[in-house]
């Protein structure tokens, strides 16, 4: 494992690509409503990051299950789609959820973040469903203190998750991120206190649960990306970048603009 550590002055630049990524899922926010397609929403996301000067790193990704690279410049996972979601024409509806996933790239730096968004009012259950997501986020990123290690922030995003009867996805993980959007660390959603690579100044990752509704068993559809849950129930994705330095943990992303705009 090769894991590289960020000086200041690369943390800055991760955290201008960072802020870049958060500015485009505010767009987002802003088009998201009952009737729009996921496909006007990859315009709007891929227009803001051009028009920006940044590179939606996603467009082209190589496909690590064989097929086709990415079509789009944002994943969009609707409902029971857990991660990887084509955009297409089919429109959102009332009730609906979708996670919008966002990676660009600018000054040689990637950014990484994810949000899932209601379409207009959602059940009580998919509301709690997004809200523990969100907040297990927030407590694996607490977790993640120079000296502590890798499986304490699985640990902590899992428990918290457990403890509410949802599932923790195992397929896919949190990463390193830097110059290239994938970098070791793994950084899974579950995990043992005390194992792992120990967190150091220096270490910029993405943490991101994806959290189901029932059992977290997951299948890959016939377009070789979209990644959905067996049981067929709702799954929610939350996304930050964080850098670990001076002490302390330093959240890149945000989510305090598409807050505005969804509250
Ligand atoms: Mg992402
Ligand atoms: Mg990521």
């Amino acid at each position: 494992m090769k894991i590289f550590l960020k000086t200041e002055e690369e943390i800055e630049l991760m955290r201008a690509a960072n802020l870049m990524v958060s500015a485009t899922l505010a767009e987002i926010a802003k088009a998201i409503r009952p009737g729009v397609t996921t496909s006007q929403l990859d315009k709007v996301a891929d227009e803001y990051i051009r028009d920006n000067g940044a590179v939606p790193t996603f467009k082209g990704f190589p496909n690590p299950c064989g097929g086709e690279t990415f079509p789009a410049s944002i994943c969009t996972s609707v409902n029971d789609e857990v991660v990887h979601g084509l955009p297409n024409d089919r429109s959102l509806q009332e009730g609906d959820i979708v996670s919008v996933d966002c990676g660009i790239l600018l000054n040689g730096y990637n950014g990484d973040s994810c949000y899932t968004f209601c379409v207009g009012e959602v059940s009580a259950e998919v509301e709690q469903l997004l809200r523990t997501t969100r907040e297990a986020l927030y407590k694996g990123i607490e977790t993640a203190l120079p000296g502590r290690r890798i499986g304490d922030i699985g640990y902590a995003v899992q428990t918290y998750c457990e403890a509410q009867g949802f599932g923790i996805v195992r397929e896919f993980v949190g990463h390193g991120i830097g110059k290239k959007m994938h970098e070791d660390p793994p950084v899974p959603n579950y995990g043992r206190r005390g194992n792992g690579p120990q967190l150091k100044n220096g270490y910029c990752i993405a943490i991101e649960p994806m959290i189901t509704m029932g059992s977290p068993k997951i299948y890959l559809t016939d377009d070789r990306w979209t990644v959905k849950t067996r049981d067929g129930k709702p799954a929610a994705h939350f996304e930050h970048t964080v850098a670990i330095h001076q002490g302390r943990v330093d959240i890149l992303s945000s989510f305090e603009e598409i807050d505005k705009i969804v509250k």
